[in-house]
């Protein structure tokens, strides 16, 4: 593989501790999670103890208060063992960096030291049953009556739904405009009026808890409007290239673990009295998977890189989510095919990375999404 050189030694040290953590906390209780359809809390608990959970959340909050990077190695992990269900991305690299960047003072001594802890697990809710690429089509309302918005609509989809104790809720303040009614509002989990629908049962990711939340006249306290009102759409634009970066980082992780096994399985595996690696096409097909992912690990870090000095903009964060998850869908599709049979089979890492992968082209935006952006740019 070539060098990285994004990271710093204290970063690797950093890795080399989260991965012991997953290896003694996570893998020995994935299988049962994937059936339960969610982890347990204590994973998040004992993450939270550990310091992996929000690393950037400053120390006057709980924090550690350690740039991007650290988030980018909790990504590169998970994805590596093949964890993808474990919920700490959507929390550490989505959810939790609103409230940093746009919470008051009250809100970020709240909320913040429970979300760095694992004691406040946190959810972003954009989409409805009725709109997802088009946000500013939100149904959902909050209408502000004295001392609070009285919150009504559903949304669906929502990662770490069931398990979510804060939700960050997309919704119009002002239904008569379109993006600029649209602002953001904390919703606990405990408010009269809000309801959490089933898990909803996916093709992949099967250990994470995905689902509908329902709100009826639910009393939001007015100072738990996140940021200014009317101003919703340009936060949400403002914070998706981190999504995007995030969504970048696990596909090529994923991608490049999936490809090893595969070079492992096939100087194993025998047909025809020889490994299937001597066969020419092996080679061939792990040799361009091989560049692509090689060429893609650059890019990605190149972002990472822009995103620490923050010059990662919205156009470049497309590119990134657009080509790293096709690349992850391609690579993984061909080495579950070098697989054979066994590659259709759960028990194999390929099928259920193959199952995870596909919802990487869907969520952060859609690719087609991704390629609205860049063309606008373009044109
Ligand atoms: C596992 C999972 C987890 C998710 N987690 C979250 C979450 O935590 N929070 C959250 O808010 N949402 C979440 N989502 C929702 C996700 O972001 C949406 O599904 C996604 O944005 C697409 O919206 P949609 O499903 O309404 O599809 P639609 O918007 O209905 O799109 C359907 C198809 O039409 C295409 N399309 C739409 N508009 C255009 C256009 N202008 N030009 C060309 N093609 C277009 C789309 O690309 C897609 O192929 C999650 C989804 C899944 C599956």
């Amino acid at each position: 593989m070539i060098k990285r050189t994004v990271f710093e030694s204290e970063h690797e040290m950093f890795r080399d501790s989260f991965r012991k953590f997953l290896q003694e906390e996570a893998v020995p209780h994935h299988h049962e999670w994937e059936k339960e359809g969610q982890v347990s809390r204590e994973l998040w608990l004992k993450a939270g103890q550990h310091g992996y959970l929000s690393p950037t959340v400053p120390e006057e909050y709980g924090g550690v208060g350690v740039d991007f990077r650290y988030n980018a190695v909790v990504d590169e992990e998970i994805a590596n063992m093949g964890l993808s269900g474990i919920g700490f991305g959507l929390h550490s690299d989505i959810a939790v960096p609103y409230i940093m960047a746009y919470g008051t003072e009250e809100q970020k001594k709240k909320y913040l030291p429970g979300c760095v802890n694992g004691e406040i697990v946190t959810a972003i809710a954009m989409t409805e049953p009725g709109t997802g690429s088009d946000l500013q089509g939100v149904k959902t309302t909050a209408i502000l009556d004295g001392d609070h918005y009285v919150l009504n609509g559903s949304k669906t989809f929502i990662t770490n739904g069931q398990m979510a104790d804060l939700v960050i809720v997309v919704a119009k303040t002002n239904p008569d405009e379109g993006a600029k009614g649209t602002s953001l509002l904390l919703v606990e989990a405990g408010y009269d009026g809000f309801a959490k629908g089933q898990n909803l049962d996916k093709i992949g990711m099967k250990a994470q808890d995905t689902s509908e939340l329902f709100f009826q006249d639910v009393k939001v306290p007015k100072e738990n409007l996140l940021g200014a009102e009317g101003m919703g759409f340009i936060y949400l634009m403002q914070e998706l290239p981190q999504e995007r970066l995030s969504v970048g980082l696990n596909a090529i992780a994923g991608a490049e673990s999936i490809l090893q096994q595969t070079v492992d399985y096939v100087k194993e595996r025998k047909a025809f009295g020889r490994n299937i690696a001597s066969f020419q096409n092996t080679q061939f097909k792990l040799a361009e998977m091989s560049a692509t992912l090689t060429m893609a690990r650059v890019f990605v870090d190149k972002c990472l890189d822009l995103h620490i000095n923050k010059e990662l903009d919205v156009v470049t964060a497309a590119k990134l989510k657009l080509l790293t998850t096709e690349i992850q869908c391609d690579v993984i599709d061909e080495c579950l095919q070098l697989h054979g049979g066994y590659g259709y089979m759960l028990e194999y890492p390929v099928a259920r990375a193959y199952a995870d992968a596909r919802v990487q082209k869907i969520y952060a935006g859609t690719n087609e999404i991704m390629k609205l952006i860049i063309g606008r740019s373009l044109v």
